[in-house]
């Protein structure tokens, strides 16, 4: 909602007319008009440029780099416009196949850490398909306001006025995105994006950063489950891995819902939770064939959620057949 409303609403836009960019309603100039009609010395339009163009830049840059020093790709899976599509274009693509990307191997199981069954119906992929099309068609229409009023982009386009470029662009951009939803929406994520590139980068750099850890102590619980943390991970990874193969984690948490849901079942606490500095280096640090540290500690304290009565049910079957 945010990616869609903040040029409408002036929060933030680029716009190529004024060639300036438009924050919370005001001008972001850089003040070198001012110099230009000889109004101000070039002292003045110095300082300007640095204090409007190069110190919010490396603020921002800065700032950004630092949460995922910290923390990991927290922008990723909780603010990128793309990837909320990811995820809700692999649960859709799962109702349809049992998949959630074309390229997996194998379905998934049907049954669900919640305790509710998703049974693969081909019906389903005709909303996926018009989900996808809809998502790239709203995209390149959001792209194209923020680098041009948009008031005059969804006026052109209910009016059907749209210029050759502004059709050309939705157009180029719609067939883009219709593409990468459909076959590579987290393969971008992984490997085609920079600033999430740049954010696991900054990441794997800090042992002790923020990052999904795994109570290998209590390791035999997973014997009666069904992979649910993997089945739901939308990036693809083993969150039960060495931080290094997770190196594309976005920190969207699935992976600890589907653990703490399988875990409710059992009264039990989650395997996986959020762990960071000395908790941290049993995730980073194993990877360089160092032993274990003793992490029983890391995971005190872990709420032990309620199970609905249909995910004991659940439980109970699969344990007798571990799909
Ligand atoms: S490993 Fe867990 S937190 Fe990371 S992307 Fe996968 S589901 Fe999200
Ligand atoms: S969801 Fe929890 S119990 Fe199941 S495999 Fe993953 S860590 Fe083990």
């Amino acid at each position: 909602m945010l990616f869609v409303l903040a040029p409408p609403l002036d929060l933030f836009r680029l716009d190529l007319n004024q060639g300036h960019f438009i924050l919370f309603g005001l001008d972001w100039t850089l003040g070198l008009d001012a110099f230009q009609r000889g109004e101000v010395g070039p002292g003045t339009a110095a300082l300007n440029l640095l204090l409007r163009g190069f110190l919010p830049l490396l603020l921002l840059g800065g700032g950004l780099l630092w949460i995922a020093w910290r923390y990991g790709r927290l922008y990723c899976g909780w603010l990128c416009p793309h990837f909320s599509v990811v995820e809700m274009i692999n649960s859709m693509m799962r109702r349809a196949s049992g998949k959630p990307t074309l390229w997996e191997k194998q379905p998934l199981p049907e049954r669900q850490p919640t305790g509710e069954r998703i049974i693969p119906d081909r019906r389903y992929w005709l909303p996926t398909l018009i989900l996808v099309l809809v998502f790239a068609f709203l995209w390149a229409v959001v792209l194209l306001t923020y680098l041009l009023p948009p008031e005059q982009i969804y006026g052109n386009l209910i009016r059907g006025e749209l210029t050759r470029n502004q059709a050309v662009f939705i157009g180029v951009a719609t067939l883009a995105f219709t593409v990468e939803f459909l076959l590579a929406r987290h393969l971008f994520c992984r490997f085609g994006c920079a600033i999430g590139l740049f954010q696991s980068l900054v990441w794997m750099a800090n042992k002790r950063a923020m990052v999904v850890g795994f109570n290998a102590s209590r390791a035999s619980a997973c014997a009666s489950c069904n992979a649910a943390c993997d089945n739901a991970c939308p990036m693809r990874l083993k969150p039960r891995s060495i931080k290094r193969k997770m190196f594309t984690c976005t920190q969207c948490a699935q992976c600890i819902s589907a653990c703490t849901d399988v875990q409710a079942a059992h009264s039990a606490p989650s395997l996986l939770k959020w762990v960071e500095d000395e908790c941290a280096l049993q995730v980073s640090d194993r990877e360089h064939g160092r032993r274990h540290r003793d992490t029983t500690k890391c995971f005190r304290g872990v709420t032990v959620h309620i199970a609905a009565p249909d995910n004991v049910q659940y439980q109970t079957a699969q344990q007798r057949n571990t799909q």
